[in-house]
């Protein structure tokens, strides 16, 4: 088959970013919280992270020169429950984008009625770049300058972008050697063979493929022949893709930020998981034409699946997106105003809280099996996350009928509603 030579700007951002990701963040609980018409106490407490800590790494590297890169773990409110979120690792992480991450954990966890607090970290740097030894490393010193606020009762990490389980091995090798003993349940996302669960490597790409299935049933659509469009080809983008492959969807176009492909005739998830693992990128699958990011989010398609990074669908673009509903496996990938503009238009929008949420609720069976140190089997893992999701679902779709908003708000308001009461019924010390 003719390969196509990539085009080279594909994937890098088609408009302007907002300034601030928080500030995205914050718009979002706003609206939530003046539509309940809050307290205004509980407003400012819900509006400001709990704690946020940014630290120093040094790293020894492997030619022997000492780099020093910015670490951060940030609480955004532990009302519920021990703090809860992944850890990042790329090279635009900020704080301001933490602190966002980490409150929409926060709301993550409360939709889903799982009890956990919200929390998020990352580095900034560019894990393909280093090498295994400078990755573990760098990982061992981040693990060691936030074990001031991590531990199986008070915030407990996991993976997310560019982190995985061998990062996670790591963290909980690290925090068990400062203690002496094996602390199993101080990170999510591990391996099985140390207190990892089953089913948590595909659990975030799986509640993806049930937030798709529960919003087809909403719109009289059919998953059998339904066109698929994903953004981003890492851990979440490529398992929903692989799975909703099963439930018979075509994936039409998939990118990353490295390249694109597109043919209408259907690609194999499976196929584009190989070349992307040997070439490094989703572009260039042979046969396959390339797509600018633009074009890519404008594909008349029936499925939309941003899975990458914040802010991608935005007001210069949202006009454009052609599909019957868009599904979040990204956190905060549309920004407000998009988010106006896709419900003028009449596009359902599933929102990261909701349609990503099989990972935390997976972390959440993860962190019960380690404490109780009994492991549950797979069928067990994926039909409980399969009706918490599903549950929420419909939990959040009732809400958004009845007030007539769209999904994210009805998703904003049960979550700052939970939030409400918690922060309300423990009273404010002192
Ligand atoms: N990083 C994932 C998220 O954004 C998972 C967090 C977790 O499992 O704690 O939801």
């Amino acid at each position: 088959m003719l390969k196509i030579q990539n085009d080279p700007t594909a994937g890098h951002d088609s408009g302007t970013p907002p300034a601030s990701i928080y500030g995205m963040a914050l718009e979002q609980f706003q609206a939530a919280a003046d539509r309940l018409g809050i307290d205004e106490g509980i407003r400012r407490v819900l509006s400001t992270p709990k704690r946020e800590l940014t630290v120093a790494i040094p790293v020894r590297m492997d030619d022997g020169e000492v780099r020093v890169f910015r670490g951060y773990r940030v609480q955004h409110n532990l009302s519920r429950g021990p703090g809860k979120g992944g850890i990042r690792y790329h090279p635009d992480v900020t704080l301001d984008e933490v602190k966002a991450l980490a409150m929409w954990m926060t709301w993550k966890c409360a939709i889903t009625g799982i009890p956990y607090g919200g929390a998020k970290g990352g580095v900034a740097c560019d894990p393909r770049g280093m090498s295994e030894a400078e990755l573990e490393r760098m990982t061992r010193r981040y693990a060691t300058e936030i074990s001031i606020l991590i531990g199986p009762d008070r915030d407990i990490p996991a993976p997310d972008m560019n982190t995985d389980g061998r990062i996670m091995a790591w963290i909980m090798d690290t925090i068990s050697m400062h203690g002496g003993f094996t602390v199993p349940g101080i990170v999510t996302g591990k391996p099985v063979s140390i207190g990892g669960s089953l089913g948590r490597v595909d659990a975030t790409g799986r509640g993806v493929m049930i937030a798709v299935r529960e919003a087809a049933a909403r719109l009289g659509m059919d998953l059998r022949g339904a066109r698929m469009v994903v953004q981003g080809y890492g851990n979440v983008g490529s398992t929903a893709a692989r799975l909703l492959a099963q439930e018979g969807c075509v994936l039409i176009a998939a990118a990353d930020s490295l390249g694109s492909s597109y043919y209408e005739g259907g690609i194999d998830p499976n196929d584009l998981g190989a070349h992307e693992r040997s070439t490094g990128t989703v572009g260039g699958y042979p046969g396959s034409e390339p797509v600018s990011p633009r074009e890519l989010m404008s594909l008349p398609c029936d499925i939309l699946i941003p899975a990458a990074l914040e802010a991608q669908i935005r007001g210069d673009n949202a006009a454009g997106v052609r599909a019957r509903v868009v599904v979040e496996g990204a956190n905060g990938p549309t920004t407000p105003e998009a988010d106006r503009i896709l419900e003028d238009k009449g596009v359902m929008v599933v929102p990261d809280i909701l349609a990503n949420a099989g990972g935390v609720v997976v972390s959440y069976f993860e962190w019960v099996q380690d404490i109780q140190r009994y492991f549950w089997d797979i069928g067990e893992i994926n039909q409980k996350m399969d009706r918490i999701i599903a549950d929420s679902f419909a939990e959040i779709f009732a809400i958004s009928q009845r007030e007539k908003v769209d999904l994210r708000e009805a998703a904003m308001l049960l979550a700052v509603s939970r939030l409400e009461e918690a922060i309300k019924v423990r009273g404010l010390y002192p």
